[in-house]
C-alpha cells in the first residue's frame, strides 16, 4: 500500500477542519490549522535538504510543534526520531549518531545541551522553538519578541545551521505536500526503546506497522466516537506508547488532544476537572499518583470513560480504586517498542481479567516458549512470550546481531516471562532480566510487589534481587510510604510472611521518598542499585 501514516491527519482535517485538534496552555488549534502547520514543516525540512528516508530528530515535550513536526516529517517522506528531552549529552549523542539524523528540532531551553553534541554527529541543521511558538500560521504571530536570559531571542538570525522555527515556518508555504511511500518498507519511525534495562536500541517501524497498530487499538476501544473524544495527553509522545495509543489514535479518530508537557498530579486533576477528557491512556505510576492525592475527592473526574494502562504492570489494587473514584474503565494492555507497541489488551467493555494483559490483538498471535530452546510450552507453564503480527518491527537499526537474536522465524521474542491460561489470556510475570534467583528458586518481583501494594500504608514498591553470599541473590524491597503512614520493617516482613512462601519474603527493606522512574513511568530498578552503595560489587 501507498498509504502514509500522516494520511490520518489529512483525512481528519478534510472531514473535520474546524474541530479542535490540540489544546495547549489555554490555546486551541483546529485540524485545518494543524495540517497547515504540518505542510509548512514538511516544506521547511525539504528546503533544508531532507528527502525520503532521511532522519529528523524531534526533542520536545508534548506541545503543538511536536505534533506538526511529526506529521510534517512523515509528509516529507522523512523518518521521525523521537528524542527524550531529559537525555543528558551522552545519551543524546548516542542517539543522534546512531540514527544519523540530519535535522533536529528542539526547545530553546535545551539548545545548549544539543549544541554541545551536534559537532560529533551527522546533524546539519538545528531548529529552535520556544514553548510559545505554536500559534496558527501566519496570523496571530504578532506578540512581542522577548530576549531570553541567555541572550537568545525568538527571532534572531542564528546563521546557516541553527534556525528559528518561527521564522522558517512563517516563510514556508502551507499548501499541500505529500510524499508517496512504500508503507510496508519505508520507515515512519526510528523509535528508540525505553532504555529501562540498558542502552536504548533503535527500532525500525514502517508506516504500515504504526498504521495497523493504531487501527487495532481503535477497534479494541470500539465505543470511542469519531470526532468527539477528548484525550488527556499526559504520556510523553517521545515514547512509543504515547505516540500510537494517544497521538496517532486521537488524530485518526479526529479527537482533541489535551497536551500536558509534564506530568504534575495537581495540574492533571485540574485539567480533568475543567477540560473533561474522556480517554486517558497512562502508565501505572500516573494512576497511582492520582489515587493517592489527598484532595482527589475535591475534583470532578467523572468525564473519564476509558483508560488503558501499559508500559509496566498495573497493580490490581490501583485498578480497582481508580475505577471507583472516576467511574470509568481502566484496563491493562501490553506491548513494547518493537511492536509499535501494543500486542495484547483486555477488552474494555467485557470479559476482562484483572491482573492479566488480556488476549492478543486482532491479526496478532502469541505463544509461550522455552527461553533457551524456543519450544512452545503447554497452557499454564511459564516461559518467554513470543509474538507475531503486522505491527512487529522490521528489525533493529544497524544491529543485525540483535535483530537475529530477537526476531526468529517471524516471531518477536519479547524478553518477558509470561504464562497463558486456558481461556487464552496472558499474564506477565516479569522481565527475564529482573527475575531473582535465590537459593535455586525463581522469584518474580512483581508477585511480591502486588502483596506490598495491598498494604494500606504503602504507596509504591519495587522489589529486586541483591547479591547474597549464601543464596546467590536475596530479595530486597524498596518502599515508598503514603503521606502520614508509619510502618516498620518488622511489620512489612510479617505482612509478606502471611501472604507469600518463605523463600519469596524480602529480607531487606529500604524506605525511600520516591522511586527513580523513566519519563514513561517505569521504575528504574538498575538506578535503585546505582543509588545504593551497599550493592555495588
Ligand atoms: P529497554 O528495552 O531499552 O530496556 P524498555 O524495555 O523499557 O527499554 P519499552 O519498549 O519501552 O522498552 O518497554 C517494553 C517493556 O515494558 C516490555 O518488554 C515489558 O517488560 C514492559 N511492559 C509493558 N507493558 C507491560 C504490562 N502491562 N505489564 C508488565 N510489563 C509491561
Amino acid at each position: 500500500p501507498k498509504q502514509n501514516l500522516a494520511d490520518f491527519l489529512i483525512q481528519s482535517a478534510e472531514k473535520y477542519p474546524g474541530h479542535k485538534a490540540l489544546h495547549f496552555l489555554g490555546k486551541e488549534l483546529t485540524y485545518a490549522e494543524l495540517l497547515e502547520g504540518a505542510y509548512r514543516f514538511a516544506r521547511v525540512i525539504r528546503k533544508l535538504g531532507v528527502s525520503r528516508g532521511d532522519r529528523v530528530a524531534i526533542m520536545l515535550p508534548n506541545c503543538p510543534q511536536l505534533v506538526m513536526a511529526y506529521y510534517g516529517t512523515l509528509l516529507a517522506g522523512g523518518v521521525v526520531v523521537m528524542t527524550n528531552p531529559l537525555y543528558v549529552p551522552r545519551e543524546l549523542e548516542h542517539q543522534l549518531k546512531d540514527s544519523g539524523a540530519a535535522v533536529i528540532l528542539t526547545l530553546d531551553l535545551l539548545f545548549k545541551r544539543v549544541q554541545s553534541v551536534v559537532p560529533a554527529t551527522s546533524v546539519r541543521h538545528v531548529i529552535i522553538t520556544s514553548i510559545k511558538d505554536y500559534l496558527p500560521f501566519p496570523k496571530n504571530l504578532l506578540y512581542p519578541l522577548k530576549v531570553k536570559k541567555d541572550g537568545m531571542s525568538r527571532e534572531v538570525n542564528y546563521g546557516e545551521t541553527v534556525h528559528s522555527f518561527l521564522k522558517l515556518m512563517r516563510a514556508a508555504s502551507g499548501s499541500p505536500v505529500h510524499t508517496e511511500v512504500d508503507a510496508e518498507n519505508d520507515l515512519a519511525l526510528l523509535q528508540y526503546t525505553g532504555g529501562t534495562t540498558g542502552v536504548s536500541k533503535g527500532v525500525m517501524l514502517t508506516h504500515y506497522n504504526v498504521i495497523v497498530n493504531t487501527v487495532q487499538n481503535s477497534l479494541w476501544s470500539y465505543k470511542t466516537k469519531h470526532g468527539e473524544e477528548r484525550y488527556l495527553a499526559a504520556l510523553p509522545f517521545f515514547h512509543v506508547f504515547g505516540l500510537t495509543v494517544l497521538m496517532n489514535q486521537a488524530v485518526m479518530l479526529a479527537g482533541t488532544l489535551l497536551l500536558i508537557p509534564k506530568f504534575e498530579v495537581d495540574q492533571i486533576l485540574q485539567v480533568i476537572d475543567k477540560m473533561k477528557p474522556t480517554v486517558f491512556p497512562g502508565a501505572p505510576t500516573m494512576y497511582i499518583a492520582l489515587i493517592n492525592h489527598p484532595d482527589i475527592h475535591k475534583y470532578d473526574l467523572s468525564s473519564i470513560n476509558i483508560c488503558v494502562s501499559g508500559a509496566a504492570p498495573l497493580p490490581q489494587e490501583v485498578q480497582t480504586r481508580f475505577e471507583e473514584i472516576t467511574g470509568g474503565r481502566l484496563i491493562e494492555g501490553y506491548g513494547l517498542t518493537e511492536s509499535s507497541p501494543v500486542t495484547h489488551a483486555n477488552n474494555i467493555w467485557e470479559n476482562r481479567k484483572l491482573g492479566s494483559i488480556g488476549i492478543p490483538f486482532p491479526d496478532t498471535e502469541a505463544k509461550i516458549v522455552h527461553p533457551e530452546t524456543g519450544e512452545e510450552l503447554p497452557v499454564g507453564e511459564i516461559g518467554e512470550l513470543a509474538v507475531h503480527g503486522p505491527q512487529i518491527m522490521k528489525g533493529y537499526w544497524n544491529n543485525l546481531a540483535e535483530t537475529n537474536r530477537t526476531l526468529r522465524g517471524g516471531w518477536l521474542h519479547t524478553g518477558d516471562m509470561a504464562r497463558m491460561d486456558e481461556d487464552g489470556y496472558f499474564y506477565i510475570m516479569d522481565r527475564m532480566k529482573d527475575i531473582i534467583i535465590a537459593g535455586g528458586y525463581n522469584i518474580y518481583p512483581r508477585e511480591i510487589e502486588e502483596v506490598l501494594f495491598e498494604h494500606p500504608g504503602i504507596e509504591e514498591a519495587a522489589v529486586m534481587g541483591v547479591p547474597d553470599k549464601y543464596r546467590g541473590e536475596t530479595v530486597k524491597a524498596f518502599v515508598v510510604l503514603k503521606g502520614g503512614a508509619s510502618v516498620t520493617e518488622t511489620e512489612l516482613e510479617k505482612w509478606c510472611r502471611e501472604r507469600l512462601a518463605a523463600y519469596k519474603v524480602p529480607h531487606l527493606y529500604e524506605f525511600r521518598d520516591s522511586l527513580p522512574k523513566t519519563l514513561a513511568g517505569k521504575v528504574l530498578r538498575r538506578k535503585l542499585i546505582e543509588d545504593d552503595p551497599a550493592q555495588q560489587g
